[in-house]
């Protein structure tokens, strides 16, 4: 856009009087520049910049040798937890891919059968991505989440050389067995029905 301040134009035409020079801020017209103030050469001026910087405190990160701390909070890549027993805590709702302003995760829900259950609810998050390509790591999914299913981690160590890997899949997501957790399928181990489960759930989280 063009300058339209009222001086823009004076300027341009003091800069047209003087050969294309340009004035500096509070130069009176027609006085030469102000001269340096050291006594030394200019070289000596620059290379005293470099000796004086030599005794600053080094600020330099030897990363990737020593891997950086982040703040505890840091929104890094996500983590789909698990309930105590191993059960997954997705219930599939899609909420999560709801609230993503970046349209970057894709959730399908399945349902559970006493054969084959893989959280305590009805359903779980059957086919669940996340794609790195297109998040922007707000945490408002996380946000959304009704079971803190999805928590962000502080591993921001997510680059890579092609597209199709910066897809993560349930599997890359889920969070590592513990000890005392079991992969499911299996039925709920805490308890008989959902409500003495997710009671004796949250009584172990808390104890842990
Ligand atoms: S952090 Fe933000 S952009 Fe990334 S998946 Fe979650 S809601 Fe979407
Ligand atoms: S991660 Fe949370 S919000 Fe997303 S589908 Fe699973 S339970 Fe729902």
């Amino acid at each position: 856009m063009p300058d339209q301040s009222p001086t823009s134009g004076s300027t341009e035409l003091t800069r047209a009087a003087r050969g294309g020079e340009v004035e500096r801020v509070g130069q009176r017209p027609g006085s030469a520049p102000a001269g340096r103030r050291s006594l030394l050469p200019a070289p000596g001026q620059g290379f005293g910049v470099t000796f004086a910087q030599m005794f600053r405190r080094v600020t330099t990160e030897e990363y990737p040798e020593v891997p950086k701390v982040t703040k505890p909070r840091y929104h890094g890549r996500h983590v789909l937890n698990r309930h105590p027993d191993g059960l997954e805590k997705c219930v599939g709702c899609e909420l999560c891919a709801w609230a993503c302003p970046a349209d970057a995760i894709y959730v399908e829900g399945g349902d559970n059968t006493e054969d084959a259950r893989f959280s305590p609810g009805e359903r779980y998050g059957r086919v669940y991505q996340i794609n790195y390509l297109r998040c922007i790591f707000c945490g408002l999914c996380i946000e959304a989440c009704p079971t803190r299913s999805l928590t962000m981690s502080n591993d921001f160590e997510l680059a890579d050389d092609n597209r199709q890997d910066l897809i993560f899949t349930k599997e890359q997501l889920m969070a590592p067995l513990l000890p005392g957790m079991e992969a499911p399928p299996h039925a709920m181990r805490l308890g008989d029905d959902e409500k003495d489960y997710y009671l004796a759930a949250t009584q172990r989280g808390e104890q842990a």
